[in-house]
Order: structure tokens, then C-alpha cells, then sequence
């Protein structure tokens, strides 16, 4: 393990007593979930405290819902109980189930990263940013301590690469990059010296990029022909970002997905369909918009794309501005939501009312 000067002796400490001590034997050998799970208070270093908080400073996770760990310790959405909690899509809620294929899964990971020469994007039940911290926590030689694709894909833009579409292949590129251009950098100091000099990808600085790609879409509807094609609901897999102006990132917009959402809706706004509408001068079709439910800026935090059917809903001008700047928004994100959550889940897309809210105020305050 490579002994670097910046970091921290207590995230030191804790790196040291996270490899050492939850090694593969270990974890398999388990029999409380309390040493796994986070939300007990300090002074538990359990494995998900160690990964996420305890080593913060070698990259942080906490943007990805609790569900990432897919067994937790206390509330969920709008249920208030603190209690041991699995997630419903890999273990159907069952804790036991949970607990058990995680011990087996994490064990499995961990050795195999410890093999790992180069880089490589293990298939493991743990996803996302967790399994590739615990990657690199385990095996820091073989990758940069930065755990979002979109991170990743803003410094090969800054840098002039072009930008990869999968995070092994932003790994790999930008490794060699360094090993071209600062082989005396180790990956940490590499890492450290992109976000200071590129910052990270923000969702804020894209406001503006998302507004106008929403504003083009509804646009290029105008001339779209009512789709005849069947869309059968499964998750799709995500597309590669654009460059916007000024040199932002955003996710690409397909009219041919929101023209399917737009005929299912039957041209009705989907708030309220007694909402009178308009008819096109181009198609004779009453006009309503596309908007998407998740925002697309948020992208990032799931595995599969926003940027379907179940995730675009058809509203009339009034409900769309409304749902955008309205100072009651929040009713009409909430109907919207239960009525799609079924499907977004069906489509590998799973999210709650609070973290939907959440994500709708956090662009709010930069409007
Ligand atoms: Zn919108
Ligand atoms: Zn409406």
C-alpha cells in the first residue's frame, strides 16, 4: 500500500484496521449484521462506517442513497422506524437473505480485487460507488481513488481525451495519461491534483445546460410523428454525455423516448388530465410537454438510464412551469412519483418520495 503524506493519520488508522481486520475470512465468518451495517453511533467501525465515513478523505460515497449498502440500520423514506432494513430489489426486504449473500458477495470482491494486476470492473451483487471504493481500498495500485464515472469523464474532457463511456475504461485511460505525462505521481497525489485543478462534475453548474436541452426537446417535438412502435419497459442502458455550452456536461436527450412517453400519456397532462390543452399547428396533437421525473442532472446516481418512457411524463404548460418554479411543487412531484414508482422500478430505476424531493430542492436553490 502506498504510504502518502496527505492523508490523514485517523483515516489512516482506519484504512489500516478496515484491510486488516475485515479480511475475506473474515467477513465470511460473520454472524451479526451490526458489523457490517452503519447507523449505530459512533464508536461502531463497522465495515459500512469504515468504507463510507471512516475514509472519507480517500474519496467520498455519501452521495448514493442508504440503499447502496443493501442492508441498513434505521428510517426509509417516508417510514420513520429505525430498523434493520434490506433493499426489496436484490433481497425482497429479507434481512437474513441480505445479510448473507453480502457476506458472500463482499468476500468474493475482495479477493478478487486483491488479484486484480490492472483495473478491472468486477461483477459483484455490491454496485456502484461502494464496490469501487471497496476496490480501491483494498487494492489502491491498481486505481484512482475517484469512484463516479462523471468525475471521471469531466477530467478527460478538461484534459482533451475523449471521454470514455464505461468508469473501467475512464480508469484505464486515465491512468495511462498520468503514466505519460506525471509519471512521478502516485494515484492519490494524481487524483488530489485533478479535482483541485478541474473541481468535480456538479450538478449546479449544469442548471443551465438541462434547461436548454428540456427547451429543444419540447421543441423538436413539435415535429414529431406520433410513434407506432410497441415500448416494452426494461432497464436501458445509459448513454454517453454531451457537451453543452461553455464546456458543460449533460446527459443527451432521445425525442424518440419522450414521443413514446407523450402517447402514452394519450397527449393528457398526466397531473391532472381534465387540464385543458392547446392543438398543434404542426401535428393537430393537443399540446403538452415532456418532463423528467428524476431530473436528468442526477444521471450520476443511478446504474440505468433516466431517459425512458417511465421516467417522462406529459404535462400541460401550466403544470410544467409549476412543477419547475411553482412554490407548491412538491404535490405535484408527489403524485407524480407514486403513480411511476412501479414502473421506474421495472425499469432498474429505484428512488424514494424524500430523495426525489431532495433532488428537486437542491436545483430549486440555485434557480
Ligand atoms: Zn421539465
Ligand atoms: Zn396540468
Amino acid at each position: 500500500m502506498s504510504k502518502n503524506r496527505k492523508i490523514s493519520e485517523r483515516t489512516r488508522k482506519n484504512w489500516d484496521y478496515l484491510v486488516t481486520h475485515f479480511t475475506p475470512e473474515y467477513i465470511e465468518s460473520m454472524t451479526d449484521p451490526k458489523e457490517y451495517v452503519v447507523g449505530f453511533g459512533s464508536g461502531n467501525k463497522s465495515f459500512c462506517y469504515l468504507v463510507e465515513a471512516g475514509t472519507k478523505e480517500l474519496g467520498d460515497i455519501r452521495g448514493a442513497t442508504s440503499s447502496k449498502f443493501g442492508l441498513w440500520y434505521g428510517t426509509h423514506g417516508d417510514d420513520k422506524e429505525v430498523k434493520y432494513r434490506a433493499t426489496k430489489q436484490h433481497f425482497g426486504g429479507d434481512i437474513d437473505k441480505a445479510f448473507n449473500d453480502i457476506k458472500v458477495a463482499l468476500a468474493k470482491l475482495i479477493r478478487e480485487a486483491k488479484d486484480l494486476t490492472e483495473f478491472r470492473d468486477l461483477k459483484s451483487l455490491i454496485y456502484g460507488m461502494f464496490k469501487y471504493k471497496i476496490i480501491y481500498l483494498y487494492n489502491p495500485n491498481v486505481m484512482l481513488p475517484s469512484f463516479v464515472l462523471e468525475d471521471l469523464q469531466h477530467f478527460e474532457d478538461c484534459l482533451g481525451l475523449k471521454m470514455s463511456k464505461t468508469f473501467e475504461k475512464a480508469q484505464k485511460e486515465l491512468i495511462a495519461y498520468r503514466n505519460q505525462h506525471f509519471p512521478q505521481m502516485d494515484n492519490h497525489d494524481y487524483m488530489s491534483f485533478l479535482y483541485t485543478e478541474f473541481g468535480r462534475y456538479n450538478v449546479s453548474q449544469t442548471k443551465e445546460i438541462n434547461e436548454d436541452a428540456d427547451n429543444q426537446l419540447n421543441k423538436k417535438l413539435l415535429k414529431e410523428k406520433e410513434p407506432t412502435e410497441e415500448y416494452v419497459t426494461k432497464p436501458v442502458e445509459k448513454a454517453n454525455l454531451k457537451k453543452g455550452g461553455e464546456g458543460g456536461l449533460y446527459y443527451p436527450r432521445d425525442p424518440k423516448m419522450a414521443a413514446i412517453a407523450l402517447r402514452n400519456a394519450g397527449h393528457k397532462c398526466e397531473y391532472n388530465t381534465s387540464h385543458e390543452c392547446f392543438i398543434r399547428r404542426s401535428t393537430a396533437i393537443p399540446y403538452t410537454e415532456v418532463h423528467h421525473l428524476i431530473p436528468l442532472e442526477y444521471h450520476y446516481k443511478f446504474e440505468k438510464s433516466l431517459d425512458i418512457p417511465e421516467n417522462i411524463v406529459s404535462l400541460c404548460s401550466n403544470c410544467h412551469n409549476e412543477i419547475h418554479y411553482g412554490r407548491d411543487a412538491d404535490k405535484l412531484i408527489e403524485q407524480l412519483f407514486n403513480e411511476r414508482k412501479d414502473k421506474l422500478h421495472a425499469a432498474g430505476i429505484d428512488v424514494t418520495l424524500d430523495e426525489l424531493l431532495e433532488m428537486y430542492h437542491r436545483i430549486g436553490e440555485h434557480k
